[in-house]
């Protein structure tokens, strides 16, 4: 294959790998040709991981079969952020982990149809027709469910002052709770 064209990556997919993220996904979906590496039983030679390979990749701490499920998930992540990949319903800038306008939150919660599930309806903000006050419903939403599902996140998120202080003051809620 190298013989063929330029590689930007050599990627070999091994559970000791950096561990995969949306930063990462950002960064190879910026580069050109890459080849992933699957490995199977034992791995691949250790010297093929020293003189070829140009960046390790593990998608989490377990360990698969093979690296056919890590190698789709890593080219997953990069296809859909290659212009053209996403129609606009799909469009991924304020998903979960971007970088982009939300800051590096998890994703506000999704409704849709039916307005009325199990007795209960959708937030009434949502359908109210007001852009600025779903938007900042969204937002306070994100950062709410980025404290309860994901603290680790909220030290680097883009935040405002007052939206920090928010979520501080529901981090220690939850802090206080689980003392009692
Ligand atoms: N002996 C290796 C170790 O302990 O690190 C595990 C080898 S695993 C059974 C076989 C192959 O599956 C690996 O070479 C890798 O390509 C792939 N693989 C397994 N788990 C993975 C993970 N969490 N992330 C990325 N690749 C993984």
């Amino acid at each position: 294959l190298k013989a063929e064209r330029e590689y930007d990556e050599v990627i070999y997919t091994s559970p000791d790998g950096i561990r995969y993220d949306q930063h990462e996904a950002n960064r190879l979906s910026t580069l050109g040709n890459l080849i992933i590496l699957c490995g199977h039983y034992k791995g691949i030679d250790y010297r093929i991981r020293e003189h070829l390979v140009t960046r390790e990749i593990s998608i989490g701490d377990y360990v698969l079969t093979g690296g056919e499920l890590p190698a789709m998930v890593v080219a997953d992540a990069v296809v859909r952020l290659i212009p053209g990949a996403l129609g606009d319903e799909m469009s991924n800038v304020d998903e979960s982990f971007s970088t982009a306008e939300d800051g590096g939150l998890l994703e506000y919660a999704q409704y849709t149809r039916p307005a009325e599930f199990n007795g209960e309806g959708v937030p009434p903000v949502l359908v109210s027709g007001d852009h600025a006050k779903v938007d900042a419903w969204r937002r306070k939403n994100a950062i709410e469910r980025t404290c309860r599902w994901r603290p680790d996140l909220i030290e680097t998120a883009r935040l405002t002052p007052e939206e920090r202080a928010y979520a501080q003051e529901i981090l220690d809620a939850s802090y206080s709770q689980s003392e009692e």
